[in-house]
């Protein structure tokens, strides 16, 4: 059997893992932690800095392939890897999504609407955008940034002199977006196997606390014909960057019914964590297909689900409620050691029908119950 080599150990490559092996595949783990996720189910782990030459050769030399499963990573390593092994899906993809500007950038020149943006380097700059996209905006590091890490969101000119003075003076490059008084919040994981397969899961509403996603939804309760939409643009992203692997596509849902994408993820997403109780295919399962060459599977739904995440704050609770979970409720833990606050520990999948699922995630005094603002963006078409 081939060997799989993965480029971090979080629970991304630990469920790649789970699932890799079903289809006979062996796995080698690439991870500064020693006890990561990944590495805790992989067949062998490195701890070792990213950066390490002799680490990442030793990697190239017992892995027949390489991926990433995150992309806050230095694209000359991926670059020094593709010299000596396979890396299906390529440093190029990583070099789009790592950084904001250069993916909506590629975006713009497929046609594929995003939210207004302008690139930032200097106060100067900053003032300039302002003038042109106005108030509210949010602010990015191009890089870097993820559960709304790198991030500012500007209401007022208040909040614009409150920005921190190191932001200009590092060189870095930030981008501003227009705000989005969006409805909702949708993704699609869409697969693009080594032969040009192309096969998307099924949309997910997705619901963030504190720029953290915190519940995902399928099949997604959006207005007539907009999941179609939403599927048809992702792919249109899969096909336009000639993705190989998979592509989690962020979007923003107006009143209107238009989308505007607002990130990509170049591997498995928090969205689509649904789709390993809920589809015939988990997304997991779809990465490996697509990067080893196999058929992509069938990315029915089976059952809606609501997937819900267990951050570090909702552990005690959760082992409370542990003993009296019921059978629907499929139970995902990581096995992380430290259970800080924010910090992703599991997530459940309840696998029924969207009432029962929220009635009980609510009743589960796990998370806080779900406010009227928050049903009223799950349920409103
Ligand atoms: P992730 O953890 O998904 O990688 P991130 O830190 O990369 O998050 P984004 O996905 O860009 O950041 O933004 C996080 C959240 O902030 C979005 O899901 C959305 O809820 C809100 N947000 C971001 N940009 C905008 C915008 N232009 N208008 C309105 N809301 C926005
Ligand atoms: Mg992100
Ligand atoms: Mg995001």
């Amino acid at each position: 059997g081939q060997t799989i080599g993965i480029l971090g150990g979080g629970q991304l490559g630990r469920m790649v893992i789970l699932e890799g092996r079903k289809l006979g595949y062996r796995f080698v783990t690439l991870d500064p932690a020693a006890d990561c996720p990944g590495g805790q189910v992989s067949d062998r782990h490195v701890s070792a800095p990213y950066d390490d030459q002799e680490a990442a050769a030793s990697l190239a030399e017992a892995a027949d392939m390489i991926l990433y499963e995150f992309e806050n990573i230095d694209p000359e390593i991926v670059k020094k890897l593709e010299q000596q092994t396979l890396v299906p899906q390529g440093s190029r993809l990583l070099e789009l999504t790592r950084h904001r500007l250069m993916e909506k950038q590629a975006l713009t020149r497929a046609g594929i609407p995003v939210a207004p943006y302008v690139a930032v380097e200097t106060e100067a700059d900053l003032r300039q955008a302002l003038a042109e996209l106005g108030l509210p905006a949010v602010l990015k590091t191009a890089t870097g940034g993820y559960d709304g890490k790198g991030q500012w969101m500007l209401k007022t000119d208040q909040d614009v002199a409150a920005l921190p003075a190191e932001l200009f003076q590092q060189g870095k490059t930030l981008v501003l977006e227009q705000f989005i008084p969006f409805q909702k919040e949708c993704s699609v994981v869409v697969a693009r196997s080594v032969h040009g397969e192309v096969k998307a899961f099924p949309p997910s509403v997705n619901l963030h606390r504190h720029h953290i996603l915190h519940m995902s939804v399928a099949p997604a309760p959006l207005a007539e014909g907009v999941a179609e939409r939403a599927v048809r643009l992702a792919e249109q992203v899969a096909d336009s960057l000639g993705v190989v692997g998979l592509v989690a596509v962020e979007m923003f849902v107006l009143a209107s019914g238009e989308l505007l994408v607002n990130e990509l993820a170049p591997r498995p997403h928090n969205s689509g964590h649904y789709t390993f109780d809920a589809c015939l295919t988990s997304q997991f399962e779809q990465f490996v297909r697509a990067v080893v060459g196999l058929p992509l599977g069938p990315t029915t739904l089976t059952s809606p689900a609501v997937m819900v995440n267990i951050l570090g704050e909702h552990g005690e609770a959760f082992n409370q409620a542990y003993g009296l979970l019921p059978g629907q409720v499929k139970v995902h833990w990581y096995g992380k050691e430290i259970a800080k606050k924010g910090r992703k520990m599991g997530h459940v999948t309840v696998v029924d029908d969207l009432e029962s699922a929220i009635a009980w995630i609510d009743a589960s005094g796990i998370w806080p119950p779900l406010t009227e603002q928050e049903k009223k963006v799950i349920y409103d078409r």
